[in-house]
């Protein structure tokens, strides 16, 4: 019989990678109650409708990437390939525009794309998201990358590049997309497929291309950040001068785009060192637009996403060290497979008060026992041997001492209990 494997693309988290998990979503947990954001779960999949507009038809997402399927009721709908546009349709949906701006939200959770896999680049990915809507003040674009900064430095991360740049707004852009078109059309011949086609319909994506062909022409290219208007050029100003005040570094990348019109003014993104061509943990910018796109009022905002197995992978690469999870307080073993209904009760005991406790199951030898304490990283190992039989004690061997000493099960009980919230 053919034997199943997960479906391309995708990947299965094992136990000993968990570890790193926990480390990021614990960090991530807590800077958004620093940060003042709170948790906004949505469903998995939408219409397909509110990504066409949301994500836009333009870009690769809505013409290659997306998991779409006709339900049994006839409509089409999409597996989400982002956040950002469900975040927006809830806070329409919701009345959340009542509430003292900026609207300050954060999601968690899983992300299809239907990309060419490789390490770091997955069908099903999952994004942390974080987005404050309703303000347009530069301040809250610094607050979004101090939060993005701070996620970095919490995980510990060494070697890493913040990339920005300002993409104007509709009243500068159309200025420049001239200029833009006008450079790669004397250059067309030398464009790859993809490019040619972009040309007319969305030029700013040629910045983007990651040809080699591309890639020159891009580099001499008009820059957004020399087109802008007043009020978009002082935007940016404020926005440099207040990451300059917070000595964090970074470069203005005018190469970085975000395809789309209701993209606005600033974008960024965070690369990591070292964990292969697939290096942006991060990538965010203000979207003041997107309201008006979905059929809300005009509602400027402003967000980031990052990919958590990137961040994963950079924990790996960097050798952060993480705490160890899942390796129990106490083993419990006994000598003699008669002691197993004592051995039963003790380890229920133990847990009952928040222990976490492992059982020696199967009637082997103590000394298998021990190797499997050892094996499953048990910092204590309580063994009723001959002595303690029927006596409510035991023998507590530390693991890493290998002392032992014997003690009387309360005690046992007292000394690891463990207080639960
Ligand atoms: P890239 O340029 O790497 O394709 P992107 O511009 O498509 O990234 P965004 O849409 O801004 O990425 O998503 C935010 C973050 O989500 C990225 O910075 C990256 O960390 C992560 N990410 C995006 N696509 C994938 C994927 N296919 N697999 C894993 N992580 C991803
Ligand atoms: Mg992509």
């Amino acid at each position: 019989m053919k034997k199943f494997q997960s479906p391309k693309g995708t990947r299965d988290v094992l136990p000993a990678e968990q570890k790193y998990w926990r480390q990021v979503e614990q960090v991530l947990d807590s800077l958004a109650r620093i940060f003042g954001y709170e948790r906004l779960d949505l469903p998995v999949f939408e219409s397909t409708a509110l990504f066409q507009r949301g994500v836009g038809t333009g870009t690769d997402i809505v013409e290659k990437e997306m998991y779409t399927f006709t339900d049994k009721g006839g409509d089409s709908m999409t597996l989400r390939p982002e956040f950002t546009a469900g975040v927006i349709r809830a806070y329409l949906e919701n009345g959340m525009a009542s509430r003292p701006k900026p609207v300050k939200l954060w999601s968690y959770g899983p992300i299809f794309r239907y990309e060419r896999p490789q390490a770091g680049r997955y069908r099903q990915f999952t994004q942390f998201n974080i987005e404050a809507i309703g303000e347009m003040d530069p301040a809250l674009d610094f607050e979004i990358m101090s939060a993005a900064w701070q996620l970095f430095s919490d995980l510990k991360f060494r070697n890493l590049c913040f990339q920005i740049n300002s993409i104007g707004c509709p009243a500068c852009r159309p200025g420049y997309m001239e200029q833009l078109k006008a450079h790669f059309r004397s250059h067309e011949k030398d464009l790859c497929g993809d490019c040619r086609n972009r040309l007319e319909k969305n030029p700013l994506r040629l910045l983007d291309c990651k040809k080699e062909t591309c890639k020159p022409l891009a580099d001499r290219a008009p820059r957004a950040a020399d087109f802008l208007c007043k009020e978009c050029a002082d935007h940016f100003e404020t926005l440099k001068r207040y990451l300059d005040s917070m000595a964090m570094p970074y470069t203005v990348n005018p190469r970085l785009v975000r395809g789309l019109d209701y993209y606005t003014k600033t974008v960024f993104e965070v690369w990591a060192e070292g964990i292969g061509a697939q290096n942006a943990v991060c990538g965010g910018g203000r979207y003041d637009g997107l309201a008006e796109i979905l059929g809300g009022p005009p509602t400027p905002g402003i967000g980031f996403a990052a990919g958590i197995e990137r961040l994963v992978m950079t924990l790996m690469h960097q050798q952060i060290p993480v705490p160890e999870t899942g390796r129990p307080d106490v083993y419990v073993a006994c000598q003699d497979p008669k002691a197993m209904p004592e051995a039963v009760r003790l380890a229920t005991l133990l847990r009952q008060a928040g222990t976490p406790a492992v059982l020696g199951f199967g009637g082997r030898s103590l000394k298998a026992q021990l190797r499997e304490a050892d094996n499953r990283g048990a910092r204590f190992t309580a063994i009723i041997g001959e002595e303690e039989l029927g006596k409510q004690a035991v023998q507590v061997r530390d693991m890493t001492k290998a002392v032992q000493e014997q003690l009387s099960w309360t005690d046992l009980i007292t000394r690891f209990r463990r207080p639960r919230d």
